[in-house]
This record gives C-alpha cells, sequence and structure tokens, in this order.
C-alpha cells in the first residue's frame, strides 16, 4: 500500500517532499511522485501520511 500524487491537482510546491520519513516523494522532470516501494503511508511513524496532511491542493496526495 502507498500513497500517489494526482499530477493534474500538483502544484509542485515541494512542500510533501521535506514531510516525508521515507523519502519517497522527489521530484522527477516538473512532477513530484512519490516512489511506491518507499512509501509506508506514514504506518507506525505518524497518525496520517504526512504528504496529505501537509499539501495544500485537495485530492492530490491520495491512496494509490
Ligand atoms: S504517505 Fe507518508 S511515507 Fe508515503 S509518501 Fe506520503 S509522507 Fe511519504
Ligand atoms: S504538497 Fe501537494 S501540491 Fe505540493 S508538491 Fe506535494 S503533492 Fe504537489
Amino acid at each position: 500500500m502507498s500513497y500517489k500524487i494526482v499530477v493534474e491537482n500538483c502544484t509542485a510546491c515541494g512542500a510533501c517532499e521535506f514531510e516525508c520519513p521515507n523519502s519517497a516523494i522527489s521530484m522527477k522532470g516538473d512532477e513530484f511522485i512519490i516512489n511506491a516501494d518507499k512509501c509506508t503511508e506514514c504506518e507506525g511513524q505518524f497518525d496520517s501520511p504526512q504528504c496529505a496532511d501537509v499539501c495544500p491542493m485537495p485530492d492530490t496526495c491520495i491512496p494509490a
């Protein structure tokens, strides 16, 4: 299980990249992407997915 970024909604603000405890978020070209192999949905680390919490855009960091 992992989260994903909906590219159409993402403004590439970069806020999520620094909040991820697993460094699962990175920029590829001009888009931010989540590496599903690294994403734990923040389980055991935080009460909620940190990328979704910090993202200013609705419905952008969502369960894959
Ligand atoms: S849900 Fe958590 S582990 Fe997954 S990408 Fe978002 S911040 Fe990183
Ligand atoms: S916080 Fe949201 S809008 Fe900003 S780069 Fe991440 S997914 Fe895109």
